[in-house]
């Protein structure tokens, strides 16, 4: 992994998070994140960097290089604010001058600078723009970035329709960054969350702007929900939902055996925040012994929750770390299963059949079987022995 970033005679080292099993050709910044540094260092005056906000960053570059400038961060990703630590403490030691938010709690106050990286999912960033409408004046400039195919006109449009006149930069290295200068008078509601419903159980699905799946059911989780009774009664059993999303795996063995203890986990905070809304909405009876976490994967997982031993991991894996393809979550997302779980404990993961899964899977548990087939997916499940 390249981590060494130099630009405009200044060194930062940066790693992306977690740093094992990273592709050695990534990096924990882009080109877009130097065209922002490069742009506000050159053009903006030190007293117009004042109340900055920095949006996604990706794995805390851009809070590296404001740092001095003691500003606002705000991610949805615990993975991408794991990341920030450990790069700030590599960069500025334990002296960490900014103010870390998720993305499900306000931030209050005024900004006159906001440096916003253009999230995968328009939903995210289209609730983030509406959040800032209360945060700023006719003063208040954003400067967005972004790869340039990453810019559509209806990423433009959201710019305009929420806080003001916007304009583009030239393209370089692949990268464009997004002038908006705020009209400060806008006042627009979120049409997030979104909801749908499950038949048979009819159970209303309620979504953050960036939960997975956040306009309909999931194929591949479908496919799960068709074949969940393999599992059979978990009642009194403990169950992990690891990558829950929306919850709605575990939503469904709860329905049906509401005397599991079920942890629901994922690096989203929205995701968490609406899996926890949904239990309460659909089966508030059972929300009690729930657990809703945000993690990676299961790091320290032993360390962080009360639990039983666990009898079952129930996953839909992730294949995208921020903008990257990649199965390496779901590679962590095995390992993590095969130490929670007690002896016989079974991990059920579904996925498209071409995938290699059943080869990861075999390698680490040796006991593997198709409980489900059909021509696009299979439900797999290993067994601790
Ligand atoms: N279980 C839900 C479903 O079936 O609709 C969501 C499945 S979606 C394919 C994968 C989920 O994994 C996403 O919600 C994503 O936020 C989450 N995820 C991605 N990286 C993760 C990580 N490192 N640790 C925990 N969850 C992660």
């Amino acid at each position: 992994m390249n981590t060494s970033l130099t630009l405009l005679n200044k060194t930062l080292h940066l790693v992306r998070y977690p740093q094992q099993s990273q592709h050695p050709s990534w990096q924990a910044w882009d080109a877009a994140d130097e065209y922002l540094m490069e742009y506000v260092e050159q053009q903006i005056d030190s007293a117009n960097k004042q109340a900055m906000r920095i949006y996604n960053d990706d794995f805390g570059a851009l809070a590296c290089w404001f740092a001095s400038y003691n500003p606002k961060w705000i991610s949805d990703s615990y993975v991408a604010r794991r990341a920030c630590l450990l790069n700030l403490q590599h960069n500025h030691g334990s002296d960490a001058p900014l103010e870390m938010f998720d993305s499900v709690t306000p931030v209050i106050g005024k900004t006159d600078l906001v440096l916003l990286k253009i999230p995968k999912t328009n939903a995210l960033l289209e609730q983030q723009l509406i959040d800032l409408q209360s945060s700023v004046s006719a003063t208040t400039l954003i400067v967005a970035a972004a790869k340039a195919n990453l810019i559509q006109k209806s990423t433009l449009a959201l710019f305009e329709k929420y806080l003001g006149v916007t304009t583009t930069s030239l393209a370089k290295k692949k990268a464009r960054l997004i002038f908006c200068r705020a009209s400060g008078d806008k006042q627009h509601t979120s049409p997030y969350p979104t909801t749908w419903y499950t038949t048979q159980p009819s159970l209303q699905v309620t979504n953050l702007a960036n939960v997975f799946a956040r306009q309909q059911l999931d194929i591949g989780a479908r496919f799960m929900l068709q074949h969940l009774n393999a599992m059979g009664n978990t009642n009194q059993q403990c169950v992990i939902d690891l990558g829950c999303g929306n919850g709605v795996l575990g939503l469904h063995i709860l329905h049906q055996y509401p005397k599991t203890k079920l942890i629901f986990i994922d690096e989203s905070y929205m995701a968490i925040a609406s899996a926890k809304h949904n239990v309460q909405l659909n089966l508030p009876q059972s929300l009690e012994p729930c657990e809703f976490m945000v993690n990676n994967c299961l790091d320290n997982f032993a360390q962080a929750c009360q639990h039983d031993e666990v009898d079952h991991v129930v996953c839909n894996p992730p294949f995208h770390q921020q903008n990257t393809i990649t199965d390496h979550i779901a590679w962590q997302m095995f390992k993590d299963s095969k130490a929670a779980l007690k002896k016989g404990g079974q991990l059920w993961v579904v996925g498209n059949r071409h995938l290699d899964y059943p080869k990861k899977l075999k390698h680490l548990f040796g006991n593997v079987t198709i409980a489900a087939t059909d021509k696009k997916f299979s439900l797999w499940s290993a067994q601790k022995a």
